[in-house]
């Protein structure tokens, strides 16, 4: 049998191509454990973790204090639906909505949710305070945008991946470009758009940076055309970027704010949706939810996530090791600029841009090399290294990271 040549980590790697559905590309590594900044494969090898689960681990792998929040809740009740209130919602929703400054939230599961959820109450509030005109509602969206895979999501994307043979389409939607205020003005100054829907910084992307004030402007234009501010900070949220929301940095405070992902430490699907009182009521009972949704374990999961991110400082952290990170990486670039082409990146959500080698090597080739040295990275389209650690991480650690990107470009 070809199977009992195989390593462990060659079987469970042909396992899931045998049983699993083909619709990620990982690479050739199988993880076991993880701790803090750390992950160890089913061989014991040790890496740095530079991806965070895309941001969702910002608290660090397996954080004791709300790992314990999980047990401990998982123990006494797990989930009622919410046909019953619980003891545990109230309280929760009181303190996220404290946290980040809103009258109200509705906690679903996945950030894919809590977009659908976002789109729902636009276009509700469109109708029902805006005045636009039934079935008339259209929101703006930009180009490159991501935020999430259903299909009333994918309907915005201009990614051809992400639509390929996945129409129709659902109507109702304008793209423009990202970072473009002239276009954005234009779009909004038609009556019909109940929203504008953008990510601080575009992560999946690959970490593009809109110019500074941007945000700032574009708020100014939903304000004058009486059109929702539909920030998605899935990805950009809870610290990632050097403060506790992207949005933070130009002062702006989203109409509609979209979370998921770090709300819950990387321990379980929590997400939510975050506005005033005059969007959130035009939703009336039986016209949204989900089973899960806001349950017991989410919200004992999330609370605790949430007051790690403030005690342990993890924006301020983000802050200064992010500068810290694009200095080193600025100064690699300058030594190899046929390899590296851009750095950029907020806190620690970076990106470097690799241009392909003479034989063909690509950002691909250069991330298996950084898990052969011991830290892992993933690249996306193409030519783009996004390097997003667990916020937790010191700057001893981030040195000794620094050291392994180094070598490994240098060496490429
Ligand atoms: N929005 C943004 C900005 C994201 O980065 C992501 C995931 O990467 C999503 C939405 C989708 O979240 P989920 O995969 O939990 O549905």
């Amino acid at each position: 049998m070809l199977h009992d040549t195989l390593n462990e980590t060659e079987r469970l790697i042909a396992l899931e191509d045998r049983y699993g559905a083909h619709n990620y590309h990982p690479l050739p590594v199988v993880l076991d454990k993880g701790e803090g900044v750390f992950l160890w494969d089913v061989e014991g090898k040790k890496y740095f973790d530079f991806l965070s689960a895309y941001s969702a681990v910002n608290q660090g792998h397996c954080h004791p204090r709300i790992i314990e929040a999980m047990v401990q809740q998982a123990r006494k009740l797990t989930l009622t639906s919410r046909a019953f209130y619980n003891s545990m919602l109230g309280e929760t929703e009181k303190f996220i909505c404290e946290y980040f400054g809103y009258d109200k939230v509705l906690m679903m599961n996945s950030g894919a949710e809590a977009n659908e959820t976002a789109i729902k109450l636009a276009r509700k509030w469109g109708y029902q305070v805006k005045g636009i005109p039934a079935e008339k509602a259209i929101i703006v969206a930009v180009e490159r945008n991501f935020h999430g895979r259903t299909t009333g999501i994918i309907s915005a994307s201009t990614d051809p991946d992400s639509r390929n043979n996945f129409g129709p389409f659902m109507p109702g939607y304008q793209i423009i470009p990202y970072d473009d205020l002239d276009a954005l003005e234009t779009a909004l100054s038609n009556p019909h758009v109940c929203g504008f829907w953008v990510e601080p910084i575009q992560g999946e992307a690959g970490v593009y940076v809109p110019g500074s004030g941007y945000l700032k402007k574009a708020q100014e234009l939903c304000t004058k055309y009486n059109v929702i501010l539909m920030m998605d900070e899935i990805q950009t949220g809870i610290a990632r970027t050097g403060k506790l929301l992207a949005s933070d940095h130009e002062g702006v405070h989203p109409d509609l704010l979209i979370l998921g992902k770090a709300l819950s430490g990387g321990t379980y699907p929590v997400s939510a949706v975050l506005t005033r009182d005059e969007i959130m009521l035009t939703i009336k009972p039986g016209e949204h939810g989900s089973t899960f949704g806001g349950n017991p374990l989410a919200c004992a999961v999330a609370v605790e996530a949430l007051k790690v991110v403030k005690e342990e400082k993890l924006a301020e952290n983000a802050a200064r090791l992010g500068e810290l990170f694009r200095k080193r990486m600025n100064e690699l670039q300058a030594k190899r600029p046929d390899l590296i082409t851009l750095v950029r990146g907020k806190g620690l959500l970076n990106a470097v841009i690799i241009k392909p080698t003479a034989d063909g090597r690509t950002a691909w080739d250069v991330c298996v090399s950084l898990k052969e040295n011991g830290l892992l990275a993933k690249p996306t389209h193409g030519d783009i290294i996004r390097f997003a650690p667990p916020l937790v991480i010191t700057e001893e650690q981030l040195e000794e990271c620094c050291r392994i990107i180094e070598k490994t470009l240098l060496e490429f």
